[in-house]
């Protein structure tokens, strides 16, 4: 048994939607070895009478349907019940930006997530007390919280130790260090006229330590001035 395996829950209307994605690489591999577990509780089961509504027109007017509270508040009860302490994370583009700070906190919810996505217009303004925080992937309005829960599961899965292959690569990676990874080069020497750094080359691990942090801040600073300007203003130790 792993010493530490990460739990997500998700609500969903679509639970297939899931499948391509933790049919592959990364998540499938550490969900094989017992280090990360998604459990899907389809919403349409709360779903109120025949039909199992699950969405209903807006109050005061407007376009599109709104989710009802009853099926996703019934849902969310039951399922914190089975599993207390999961950290309940709504899916929304009003939440907290998801940046690699906030993925490295939620990874370190030990008691695992609980991923309400929405649908529709989004979801009915009650719905909001029953989770402890509300995420949002980017500032742009995707049809359903899916993809983005899938995003959440992807970037914290590989956080869980021993989900990656070599963990090393986590503390090098883009905004790890608050910057961004320099170049990465591969197989062949030269390609189509274009050689790898001769550094690289060159077994040196000091000078390749060394051109490897000064490219990632001139990578940086070309792209991404604002994460410098970050950096700068936050105390380190
Ligand atoms: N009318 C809502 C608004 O303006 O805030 C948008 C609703 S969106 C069409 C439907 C659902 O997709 C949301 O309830 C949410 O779960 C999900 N969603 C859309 N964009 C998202 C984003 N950027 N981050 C996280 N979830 C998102």
């Amino acid at each position: 048994m792993p010493a530490f395996a990460m739990d997500f829950h998700v609500i969903t209307l679509f639970p297939q939607m899931f499948d391509s994605v933790l049919g592959c690489a990364l998540l499938r591999r550490a969900i094989s070895a017992g280090l990360v577990s998604i459990t899907f509780h389809p919403l349409r089961d709360h779903g109120l009478g025949r039909y199992r509504q699950v969405d209903d027109t807006p109050y005061g007017g407007g376009s599109g349907m709104v989710m009802r509270p009853e099926p996703l508040v019934n849902a969310i009860e039951a399922v914190t019940a089975k599993h207390p302490g999961l950290w309940r994370v709504l899916l929304t583009p009003q939440g907290d930006r998801l940046e690699q700070p906030l993925v490295n906190r939620l990874a370190q919810r030990r008691t695992g997530l609980l991923l309400v996505a929405g649908r529709y217009e989004g979801v009915d303004e009650r719905v909001r007390s029953w989770v402890d925080q509300e995420i949002s992937i980017g500032d742009y309005v995707l049809s359903g919280g899916e993809l983005a829960a899938m995003v959440v599961i992807e970037a914290v899965a590989r956080l869980v130790p021993g989900a990656l292959g070599n963990s090393e690569s986590l503390a090098e990676e883009s905004f790890s260090t608050g910057l961004l990874e320099g170049p990465q080069y591969t197989r062949p020497r030269e390609f189509r006229g274009v050689r790898v750094p001769e550094v690289l080359l060159s077994g040196d691990h000091a000078r390749i330590r060394a051109w490897r942090e000064s490219a990632a801040l001139k990578r940086t600073a070309e792209r991404r001035r604002d994460l410098l300007e970050r950096r700068d203003h936050t105390p380190r130790g």
